[in-house]
């Protein structure tokens, strides 16, 4: 006799209730548990309270029921959105409005299916699915991806940039992971050093060189940023490299209940219970009360790279940025002792490599001027 109930009592509604949609949980620590879904959103529950989900049992005045639902964890009676989360009602409605979709790819199967296990193992094949779909409704360029550095990453960054070759897209944004929401409550986040990150992207620039010297013009898009700031007077207005702070003056974020935060950051820090960056909600709050509150006005005051220490002295300073959701993150201070700041290190780390290659290879410097003059 089987211990698991048969998937079709998951997949009956209890009456007036909800239809589960496929989730992971794991422990987080004695009390709590982290739950995924497929398409990476996540939650902590403590042990009742997904005991009672998984069971069908959450009533709707339960306080984690709309954020289940919203994280697409269940369907119920009322919920519009489809099995496969992107319909051609959606598409049709991103091309009328011009919406640009941008979604993760992690590198080839392997790694992309084992950095995203859902059930079937095949979020690799859905992903590309996906993105060809999303390009033949919109157009190749209405479609971009980013991936994520795991530990499982570090040793196959070619093979990574391989994959976004064959995929054709025409760059990639080697970039280590953050230290919020799912990579901190999974422990990720510390599963490799900025040493380490460096020497992977240090070696995956080298790659894209190499293909862009054999005739592939395919640039990253982290480099491309800093080199259009160090070599032309444009700013890109890459929210993380700006000073004051790009949070709220270059994006503003709506949550799905009403909730506007400084950055896509403060959002996923507000998660795990810093609402530091949330500015306010549309339903309570005027724009000027949002853009004009002390929980945006403080952090960009404070930490203002020309007046804080260490960068005020920094030779890097005009191609760097403030960045206080990190180093709150981080440090729980706005502005953070950047000695001990890998934001800082990485930044100084990648700095020194893209001027000491320009100087030391005219080639390079020509391949570099043609991913920012283009
Ligand atoms: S590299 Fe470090 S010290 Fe220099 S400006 Fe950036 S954060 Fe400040």
């Amino acid at each position: 006799m089987s211990k698991f109930l048969p998937l079709t009592h998951y997949n009956e509604p209890l009456a007036g209730g909800y239809r589960l949609l496929p989730f992971n949980f794991t422990p987080l620590d004695a009390a709590d548990y982290v739950a995924t879904t497929s398409v990476g959103e996540f939650v902590v529950l403590d042990r009742a309270t997904l005991e009672r989900f998984a069971r069908h049992q959450l009533l709707p005045n339960d306080p984690f029921y709309n954020l289940l639902k919203a994280k697409h964890f269940f369907l119920d009676d009322d919920s519009s959105v489809a099995l496969d989360l992107l319909t051609d009602e959606m598409l049709e409605f991103c091309k009328q409005h011009q919406v640009l979709i941008s979604t993760s790819l992690d590198g080839a199967a392997e790694l992309h299916n084992k950095n995203r296990p859902r059930p079937g193992r095949d979020s690799n094949a859905r992903a590309i699915a996906g993105i060809q779909l999303a390009r033949e409704k919109l157009g190749h360029d209405r479609v971009s991806a980013v991936m994520t550095t795991t530990s499982a990453s570090l040793s196959l960054g070619r093979e990574i940039i391989d994959e976004y070759v064959r995929q054709g897209f025409d760059g990639i944004f080697l970039r280590p992971l953050s230290p919020y929401g799912f990579a901190v409550k999974t422990k990720s986040y510390n599963a490799y050093d900025r040493h380490e990150w460096l020497r992977f992207f240090v070696d995956g620039l080298d790659y894209i060189l190499e293909l862009n010297r054999r005739g592939t013009r395919f640039i990253e898009q982290y480099s491309a940023t800093i080199l259009t700031k160090m070599l032309t007077p444009r700013n890109p207005g890459y929210v993380d490299l700006q000073s004051p702070a790009g949070i709220g003056i270059g994006v503003l974020v709506y949550n799905y209940d009403g909730d506007v935060y400084a950055s896509d950051e403060g959002r996923m820090l507000a998660e795990m219970g810093h609402k530091n960056f949330r500015l306010g909600n549309v339903h309570t709050n005027t724009y000027e009360d949002i853009l004009l509150s002390d929980q945006l006005l403080e952090p960009l005051e404070q930490s203002f790279t020309g007046s804080v220490p260490m960068c005020s002295e920094c030779a890097f300073e005009p191609f760097c940025g403030a960045e206080p959701v990190y180093h709150y993150a981080t440090q729980r201070d706005y502005v953070g002792r950047k000695a001990e700041s890998d934001f800082c290190q990485r930044n100084m780390g990648i700095f020194r490599h893209l001027i000491g290659l320009m100087r030391a290879d005219d080639e390079i410097e020509h391949i570099f001027r043609s991913w920012v003059f283009r």
